[in-house]
C-alpha cells in the first residue's frame, strides 16, 4: 500500500545505493525526523554511518529487495546506475522519483534523444558498435572527439579522448555500445539543479561554474560568471521541461557546456549531484533536504544563495589524509569527509565548501 503523504515523522525512507550521496541524504532525512535504511551490494558503503540499517545484498537478490521495501514507506536512490531489474522489485507506488528517469539517464543515447526532443542542443554524436562505426563516426562528426560507453560511465570512466583520426588507431573499440561525440569548445561547464515537488512545483538553485579534471568534477564556483548567467535561463527551461516530461519528484541535475552560442547539453543525473554539495551551507535549503522534502510530500524549502562567493572543492585520493588541516584555515571552510576506508587515487573522499559574505 502506498504511504499517506506528507510522510509523517518517524516514517522510514529507503535509499538504493549507499555512497556519500546516500550518507548526506540520510543526514538531511534524520533532521526532519525520518529513519533511513539503505541497500547496496557489498563494498565501502559509507551511507551505513548515517542510516539505521544497511541491506548489503546484490542488485539481483529480488527477495532481499522485497524485504527492504517492506521496511520502507518511500524508496528513493542516490545512484543512477541501480539496475532497472532491482528497481522493478520495489512496489512502484513507493518509489520516488519514477523509474522512467533512470531508464532515460542510464543510456547516453536515449538521454540525448530525449532532451533533443525537448529542444536541447547536444554536441554532434553518433552511435558506435564496431571499429567500422568508429571510423565512420570520426569522419562524420570530426576530431577531436570523445568515445563514451553508452552505459555505466561516471567520473570520466568508460571514456576515451580522440585528438585525431591518426591517434584513434591506438584506441581499440571497447566491444560494447558506445557513442562518439564531437569535442565541445566550451568556456566553462555548468549545471542546473532543480527540485520538483509531487504537485509539480519547480525550484532552481543558482548554477555554479564547474571545473573538471580527467572527467571528474574538481570545483563548483559561484558566482559562475557572465556567460553562465547569460544562458542559464535557456538551460533552466530545458531542465524544467525534462522534469515535467518525466513526472519527476525530487532533485534532478542537468550538466551543460557553456558556450558563446548557448548551453550545450552534456548529461543528466536523476539524483542529488556533486555540483550541488555547496547548497548544504551555501543555500537556504540544501539539495539533500529538498530531495527528502519533495519525495515525502513536504513543502519545498527556499533555494536562495546565502553568500556572495562560494567554492566547493572535492577532496580526492590521499589529499583526504591531510584534510583536517583545512580546519585551521581562516574564514569559513566547511569540511565534509565521507568516511571511506581507503584513500585510493582518483576516489572522491570528501569536499570542502568555502563561503564568503563579501565579493572580492
Ligand atoms: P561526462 O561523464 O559525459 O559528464 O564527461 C565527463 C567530463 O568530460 C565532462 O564534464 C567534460 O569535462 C568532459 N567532456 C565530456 N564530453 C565532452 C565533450 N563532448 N566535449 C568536451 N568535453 C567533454
Amino acid at each position: 500500500m502506498s504511504a499517506a503523504l506528507p510522510l509523517p515523522p518517524g516514517s522510514t525512507i529507503g535509499i538504493l545505493g549507499a555512497g556519500q550521496l546516500g550518507r548526506m541524504m540520510a543526514m538531511a532525512a534524520s533532521q526532519l525526523g525520518y529513519h533511513t535504511i539503505s541497500y547496496a551490494p557489498p563494498g565501502d558503503n559509507v551511507a551505513a554511518d548515517s542510516c539505521a540499517q544497511l541491506f548489503e545484498r546484490s542488485w539481483s537478490d529480488t527477495g532481499a529487495l522485497g524485504d527492504f521495501a517492506q521496511n520502507c514507506d518511500i524508496v528513493t536512490w542516490e545512484f543512477e546506475n541501480v539496475p532497472l531489474s532491482a528497481v522493478a522489485a520495489i512496489p512502484q507506488d513507493r518509489l520516488a522519483p519514477l523509474p522512467r528517469a533512470l531508464e532515460v539517464a542510464q543510456d547516453r543515447l536515449n538521454e540525448k534523444r530525449f532532451v533533443e526532443e525537448l529542444g536541447a542542443t547536444c554536441a554532434p554524436y553518433m552511435r558506435v558498435e564496431s571499429d567500422e562505426d568508429f571510423t565512420r563516426a570520426m569522419e562524420r562528426v570530426g576530431t577531436p572527439g570523445i568515445l563514451k560507453t553508452v552505459r555505466d560511465g561516471y567520473d570520466g570512466k568508460g571514456q576515451w579522448r580522440v585528438a585525431s583520426a591518426h591517434e584513434a588507431a591506438g584506441i581499440r573499440f571497447p566491444g560494447r555500445a558506445c557513442v562518439y561525440e564531437g569535442m565541445v569548445d566550451f568556456d566553462t561547464e555548468c549545471s542546473v539543479i532543480l527540485v520538483r515537488s509531487r504537485g509539480g512545483e519547480v525550484r532552481f538553485w543558482d548554477s555554479t561554474a564547474n571545473a573538471h579534471e580527467g572527467g571528474m568534477l574538481v570545483t563548483s564556483t559561484l558566482p559562475a560568471g557572465p556567460l553562465v548567467e547569460e544562458h542559464v535561463g535557456s538551460a533552466r527551461a530545458i531542465a524544467e521541461k525534462v522534469a515535467h516530461a518525466l513526472g519527476y519528484v525530487g532533485v534532478l541535475c542537468l550538466e551543460f557546456f557553456a558556450t558563446k552560442q548557448g548551453p550545450i547539453f552534456n548529461e543528466m543525473a536523476p539524483r542529488v549531484h556533486n555540483s550541488g554539495h555547496w547548497t548544504i551551507e551555501g543555500a537556504a535549503t540544501s539539495q539533500f533536504e529538498n530531495h527528502i522534502r519533495a519525495i515525502c510530500g513536504l513543502p519545498l524549502g527556499e533555494t536562495t544563495t546565502r553568500f556572495a562567493q562560494i567554492e566547493m572543492h572535492n577532496i580526492v585520493g590521499e589529499a583526504a589524509l591531510r584534510a583536517h588541516e583545512i580546519l585551521s584555515e581562516p574564514g569559513e571552510p566547511h569540511l565534509h569527509l565521507y568516511g571511506k576506508r581507503e584513500a585510493r587515487e582518483g576516489r572522491k573522499m570528501g569536499h570542502v565548501t568555502r563561503v564568503s559574505l563579501s565579493a572580492e
